[in-house]
């Protein structure tokens, strides 16, 4: 997605990535970071879009910033994970919790290996609930303050090689756009002293038509199963570009999971559910399940699902 330029803002160091916004990010105000969105569905609800096998123009380069190796994700569940929507319940959590654990050095993570330094695999660390600390509408100013004291109150540990998920249930609002401009979005700050990477991922749910490729889901809820392709981009992003404008990115600003983004290429699978799905995993609370994820640039600026068949 486009990088948010920073007007007007005296001291704003942060860089937040919108992911999939074709919408600019507003700056919020001094201090506030620079968000990369990740744009919503362009097509809607519909049968989930292949994408091109082509190289994706212009190229994505580095520019000598920081990367991560292996990242180490956090979880901080806030809201209300333990509603009665079919969405926002604790076996909605499980498929996050088995897709985290599913990807860590799965065919379609090896993709982010191509770029040297990231190794393909991913750690899952600790999670937390936070119930509306911060209310039920939050600003990005907000997400950054439930990061910031999820840390500072020793709930989650404080590390510089993490990705901390703010994954919010679907009746949280996110004023700087979710559902609108973007589906979830990635930055760094300095918070309680250290450079912390976070990410904010709202529940598909709230807007199926704009955060999700379709309205079944392969496991059965079709916001969570929206919200999984939504964190992959964030994780991978994060990965090769912690530091938002800093690592890889093409000349547009767009990070590896934006120059892919809502594409999930030609070995789909329609399930005895009537949902497509592009991967299986392995699970934590299940032997396996399937998703559907958006496909990542590898170095070469190619899109592909499966880095070991070179599946596109
Ligand atoms: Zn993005």
């Amino acid at each position: 997605m486009k990088f948010a330029p920073i007007h007007g803002v005296a001291v704003s160091v942060l860089a937040l990535t919108m992911c999939g916004a074709t919408a600019l990010a507003q700056s919020e105000g001094a201090g506030a970071p620079e968000i990369i969105h990740h744009k919503t569905n362009p097509s809607g609800a519909g049968a989930p879009t292949a994408g091109s096998t082509g190289t994706q123009t212009p190229v994505i380069t580095y520019h000598g910033g920081p990367v991560l190796g292996t990242p180490t994700v956090y979880v901080i569940w806030y809201g209300n994970w333990n509603q009665t929507n079919s969405s926002d319940t604790p076996s909605g959590q499980h498929i996050v919790r088995d897709f985290l654990y599913g990807i860590n050095n799965s065919p379609y993570y090896q993709i982010n290996a191509s770029y040297g330094t990231p190794t393909g695999y991913v750690n899952v660390g600790a999670e937390m609930t936070d119930s509306y600390s911060q209310g039920s509408r939050l600003s990005d100013a907000k997400v950054q303050l439930v990061v910031s004291n999820a840390i500072s109150s020793g709930k989650l540990p404080k590390d510089t090689n993490g990705l901390y998920f703010v994954l919010t249930s679907s009746d949280v609002a996110e004023s700087s756009g979710f559902c609108n401009k973007y589906c979830g979005w990635h930055t760094s700050a300095t918070l309680v002293g250290s450079n912390i990477k976070y990410s904010f991922v709202g529940n598909a749910n709230r807007c199926l038509s704009g955060c999700a490729a379709q309205t079944t889901g392969p496991n059965g809820n079709a916001g969570v199963d929206g919200m999984v392709s939504v964190i992959a981009h964030e994780l991978e992003e994060t990965n090769t570009d912690p530091n938002p404008r800093s690592g890889w990115l093409d000349s547009n600003g767009a990070e590896n999971g934006d120059k892919c983004a809502w594409t999930f290429g030609q070995n789909q699978t329609l399930g005895s559910n009537g949902a497509y799905y592009n991967m299986t995993l392995p699970g934590l609370s299940t032997p396996s399940r399937n998703y559907l994820v958006q496909r990542n640039l590898a170095q070469n600026s190619l899109c592909y699902i499966n880095y070991v068949t070179r599946a596109q």
